[in-house]
């Protein structure tokens, strides 16, 4: 449950006092972090979130959706009309599986894939399963990323390099590539990048790049797949309440100021990015693709 029961997504509101503002405890936690670590509580449109039939019987796989980002767009794609396979590491069963209870409530099929997408044999499987699973697949979300923060590039390890590489790009390659073949005409592939891949921080040195790189596949694919009729697009977001920042992707001391550099003097909520996911995935971004969307409290460089 959030702490944001009752919330009318279209009451008209102060966006700046409409959601916790910081300072917030210091929380730290292993990766990959769990939500119900988290203090304040996400919201991920559990409470809010209502569908307007946008994607009817779509076939969705989203991965990193136990949590965060990915869990708000597995919400909003199921109370829209789509079934949803999930993607998530096998120590984050218990996220997935309330996820997989919001598709249900909604009345649609849920699929629990766990595993490691820094694997490529891994990848392949995902793509296999969900498609089988659901039938078919319509929807793609690259979403499920790695950041860790190092002061310095002399503690950055090789293996950290790495795994971040191999976890937010190639496992996009890979996956992309394994559900291409499936996609039908009218399908949709969002990636997940960030105002990283444009303002890199110090302590970002691997990841941010791999949000670069991340901007720059979307881009380039979107041409080369327009001839299928598969738009690409990318959400770009700024700093947002998730588990992936307690949990090693910022110093504590950073996590107690979270988002307070932003116009709004707050971190965005999962649930403020659902209708960018579900509109790059509907019928209504008919006409785009290669796009960056930008949310990032004010300051999008895209
Ligand atoms: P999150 O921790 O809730 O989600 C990230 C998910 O990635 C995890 O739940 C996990 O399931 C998945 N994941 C990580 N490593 C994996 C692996 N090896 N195999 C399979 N799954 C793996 O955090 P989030 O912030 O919602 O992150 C979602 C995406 O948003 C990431 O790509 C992240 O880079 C991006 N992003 C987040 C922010 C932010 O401030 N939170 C800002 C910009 C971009
Ligand atoms: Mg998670």
């Amino acid at each position: 449950m959030s702490s944001h029961d009752g919330n009318d997504p279209y009451r008209m509101r102060d966006p700046r006092t409409q959601y916790p503002q910081p300072p917030f405890p210091r929380q730290p936690q292993n990766a990959p972090g769990e939500v119900r670590r988290m203090d304040p509580m996400p919201d991920h449109g559990e409470t809010s979130y209502r569908g307007a039939g946008k994607l009817p019987n779509r076939k969705a796989l989203v991965t990193g959706a136990d949590s965060g980002i990915g869990r708000a767009a597995a919400i909003a794609f199921a109370r829209e009309g789509a079934d949803v396979a999930i993607g998530f590491l096998p120590d984050e069963e218990a996220d997935a599986r309330e996820v997989a209870r919001q598709i249900e409530a909604a009345g649609r099929k849920a699929v629990l894939l766990p595993g490691d997408v820094s694997d490529e044999a891994f990848c392949k499987t995902l793509v296999a399963d969900a498609v089988r699973q659901l039938g078919g697949l319509d929807i793609l979300v690259n979403n499920a990323g790695k950041q860790t923060a190092v002061k310095s590039i002399t503690e950055l390890t090789t293996e950290q390099f790495d795994a971040t590489f191999r976890t937010n790009v190639y496992a996009m390659f890979w996956i992309t590539k394994a559900a291409l073949p499936h996609m039908p005409a009218g399908a949709a592939i969002i990636n997940t990048t960030s105002i990283q891949a444009m303002q890199p921080s110090p302590t970002l040195l691997d990841y941010a790049p791999t949000k670069a790189a991340i901007m720059n596949f979307t881009k380039a694919l979107a041409k080369q797949v327009a001839e299928k009729g598969i738009r690409v697009n990318a959400v770009a977001p700024g700093p947002f309440w998730t588990p992936l920042q307690p949990s090693g992707g910022q110093p504590q001391e950073k996590i107690e100021e979270f988002g307070g550099q932003t116009v709004f003097g707050r971190p965005g909520q999962p649930a403020e990015l659902a209708g960018a996911y579900v509109f790059l995935a509907s019928q209504e971004a008919s006409f785009m693709t290669g796009e960056v969307i930008g949310a990032t409290g004010g300051s999008t460089p895209f």
